[in-house]
């Protein structure tokens, strides 16, 4: 399998040459030359796998030159019921016939990044070990991604991670979830300022290209592609468990930001997996529902703050893997339309062929707010007993308006309701449940660096702490 650019400008690549790397070399995304396609006999097959068996099956066809062996070491290491907290990985929760919560939160930081990303840490820690090389990842988080990529690089051999975070800008139960560890290879930088300062000194740092090479800088960002490759896994894992046989079709409702689920969610149904519907779900922060809606996408200039966090973005980093199979997989169309939007413009496909072909592709969406969540949040309690977190509460609203009777409803569920509380008690007036093992995660002690909003400080502090 060779990995290409979106934008038609990188010599194809290996599985594991893009592994380690952000955007391809010429600033597109790096997408698989062809997508495999599981045929009937493939799928009656991988019907009665577990997780692992059936993360294997998926992820080997991407990651082909990795020896299949390891591969399977890999896989089988990481997705372990100790990790996940259910040997199921992955379960699906029945709220009545036909409609299902796809659980993907019951990692480290109770959030389905978990899923990709401790694949990830053990394949980083894989391929530097066999090159013998080191890496320092540099990130920005207001409080979910970063999580999630330090559990997922604790410990790991060849990488130490610096996380810059927004001092006493979270919430106490993310902080203490990222300061309390005591690896060694993991460094947190409580910056004094808010998110965008953190992000600011990232990307300060990422342009000086000559400090990134020399301190082998790198970074797990949402565009990576082995991350896409592993959420593909869990759309096979619930179909399996809420169909039949293969002749049925299930449509999936996904809580969207970068687009890097639904994408997944995309990928796996041209695999063959036979998914009816791909209903993206936005905050509102609406860019995504705009385009499924109109066929313009016009990232916006700024970034509403809402109560489900995760979603709020302004531009989709991973859309442009989507819109590279719209328009038939040709790169010259990608890269216009992205020479626009990296101009800080827009385009609109409305009267091109190409919008014509969303449908075919299964994609529709819709948009939830602040009120909604709440609203969600409650009737799902009342009716079920099941607590949703705001997120997942997003893509549970917008999924029942496009349910169709005789076709099964999977809400993919990508944080628990411990996360967000605040929220919580104000659709519930009750604090939400948290895993026994995070009970008083706030009193234990935390390991930080307090430091100014400056580029220079957090390069001396990378340079003397780096592998
Ligand atoms: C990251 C995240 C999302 C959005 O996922 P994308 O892959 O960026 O579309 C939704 N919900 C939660 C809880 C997240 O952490």
């Amino acid at each position: 399998m060779k990995y290409l650019s979106t934008r038609g400008g990188m010599p194809p690549k290996s599985f594991t040459e893009i592994l380690l790397g952000g955007l391809a070399t010429d600033g597109g995304l790096t997408i698989a030359e062809a997508y495999p396609k599981f045929g009937k006999e493939e799928l009656a097959a991988m019907r009665g796998m577990g997780y692992r068996e059936l993360a294997f099956e998926v992820i080997r066809r991407f990651a082909d030159d990795i020896p299949a062996a390891d591969l399977k070491a890999i896989v089988d290491k990481t997705y372990t019921a100790a990790v996940f907290r259910n040997d199921e990985i992955t379960p699906v929760k029945t709220l009545e016939p036909g409609l299902h919560i796809l659980e993907l939160s019951n990692g480290p930081t109770l959030a389905f990044k978990d899923v990709a990303m401790q694949l990830l840490g053990n394949l980083f820690e894989y391929a530097l070990a066999r090159d013998n090389a080191e890496i320092n990842i540099l990130g920005a988080t207001s409080g979910d991604t970063g999580s999630a990529a330090e559990y997922a690089m604790r410990g790991k051999r060849g990488i130490k991670v610096f996380m810059l975070s927004p001092l006493g800008k979270m919430s106490p139960f993310q902080t203490a979830q990222m300061y309390s560890l005591q690896d060694p290879n993991i460094f947190n930088i409580a910056v004094k300022g808010v998110f965008d300062d953190c992000q600011d000194i990232v990307k300060a740092v990422s342009n000086d290209l000559d400090f990134k090479a020399r301190h082998k800088i790198g970074a797990v960002n949402s565009i990576n592609w082995a991350r896409v490759t592993a959420q593909v896994v869990y759309y096979f894992k619930a179909y399996f468990a809420v169909t039949k046989n293969n002749d049925e079709e299930v449509s999936f409702s996904v809580p969207s930001g970068n687009f890097g689920n639904v994408c997944a969610g995309h990928i796996a149904r041209q695999m063959g997996l036979p998914i009816k519907k791909l209903i993206v779900a936005t905050n509102e922060n609406d860019v995504l529902d705009e385009f499924f809606r109109t066929g313009a996408y016009r990232p916006r200039p700024e970034t509403h703050h809402t109560s489900s966090p995760s979603m709020d973005i302004s531009k989709a980093s991973n859309f442009e893997r989507f819109v590279y199979d719209l328009v038939g997989r040709d790169p010259a169309i990608v890269k216009e339309l992205w020479q626009q939007v990296d101009g800080g413009g827009s385009f609109d496909l409305a009267k091109t062929p190409y919008f014509a072909q969303v449908g075919k592709f299964g994609m529709v969406s819709g948009v939830s707010s602040h009120a909604d969540r709440l609203a969600t949040i409650r009737k799902v309690y009342e009716q079920y007993g099941v607590m949703l977190d705001t997120h997942t509460a997003d893509g549970f609203k917008v999924g029942l308006e496009h349910r169709e009777a005789g076709v099964p409803l999977i809400c993919l569920e990508t944080a628990l309701a411990a996360k967000f509380d605040e929220t919580i008690r104000a659709a519930l007036g009750r604090e939400p449940e948290r895993p026994a093992d995070l009970v008083g995660i706030e009193d234990l002690p935390q390991r930080f660096e307090v430091m100014d909003s400056d580029v220079e400080a957090v390069k001396r502090f990378v340079v003397a702490h780096s592998a």
